[in-house]
C-alpha cells in the first residue's frame, strides 16, 4: 500500500465510524464514502447516495449512475480511472435534498478526500456539490443557477495547485429524459481535452 492509498484507507475507517453515530444513518444499509483511482486527474462530485448506492456501498450505482457510466463512455473514459464521490456519504430519508447541517456534517471528509487525491479537474455533478465547492474555493461571486454555468471551466489556486472546476447537471436529470442526455453528452465533451 502506497502513502496515498494509506491516507484514504484511514480517513475511510474514520469517516465510516462517524457515519454509524451519525442521524442519517439506517441499520442494515452501507455509507457511501467514494471510490475509483487515487491518481485520478477527474474527480467527480454528486449529492448523496440514494437506495441503490446504500445498499451497494458504492457511489452512482442506480440509475442516475448508469446515465454516468454513459457518459463517461461518450468522451471514452473509464470509471476507474477517474474519483467519484458525494457530499454526504449516508442517504437522506426518501432521497430527499440534503440539509444544509448534513452537508456540512461530512464536508471535512470530502475536503480530505480532495487534499489526497489533488485532482487536476474537479466536476460538481449538480446544485448542492457546485454550491459547496464554489464556496470551498471562493468562486461565490461566480455563482449562478446550474444552467448557466454548467459546462464552463473556472480555474483556481489552491495550495499551489491548479485546479479547473466544472460544474455539471446532475445525472439523475437525463434518467427519464433524452434531450437532457443530450445535453449532458455535449457539456462533458469539455473534459476530453483535460483527460
Ligand atoms: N445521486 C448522487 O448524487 N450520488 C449518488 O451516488 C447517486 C445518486
Amino acid at each position: 500500500m502506497d502513502e496515498k492509498e494509506k491516507e484514504m484507507e484511514e480517513l475511510k475507517i474514520e469517516c465510516l465510524n462517524f457515519c454509524k453515530k451519525h442521524s442519517l444513518y439506517q441499520k442494515g444499509t452501507y455509507p457511501v464514502f467514494g471510490e475509483g483511482s487515487l491518481k485520478a486527474r477527474i474527480m467527480f462530485i454528486g449529492e448523496a447516495p440514494g437506495y441503490y448506492e446504500s445498499v451497494s456501498g458504492r457511489p452512482f450505482y442506480g440509475a442516475a449512475g448508469k446515465v454516468l457510466d454513459e457518459l463517461l463512455n461518450s468522451i471514452e473514459i473509464k470509471r476507474k480511472e477517474v474519483y467519484i464521490t458525494n457530499i454526504v456519504k449516508l442517504r437522506p430519508p426518501n432521497n430527499r435534498e440534503p440539509k444544509p447541517e448534513e452537508i456540512r456534517d461530512f464536508a471535512p471528509y470530502l475536503e480530505r478526500q480532495i487534499e489526497i487525491i489533488k485532482p487536476g479537474v474537479i466536476c460538481t455533478l449538480g446544485n448542492y456539490s457546485t454550491g459547496f465547492i464554489f464556496e470551498k474555493y471562493e468562486l461565490q461571486n461566480q455563482i449562478q443557477g446550474i444552467s448557466k454555468i454548467r459546462g464552463k471551466i473556472f480555474k483556481v489556486e489552491s495550495l499551489s495547485q491548479n485546479i479547473k472546476i466544472i460544474p455539471l447537471y446532475h445525472p439523475a436529470v437525463a434518467v427519464y429524459n433524452p434531450k437532457m442526455k443530450e445535453i449532458l453528452k455535449k457539456d462533458f465533451k469539455v473534459l476530453e481535452k483535460l483527460k
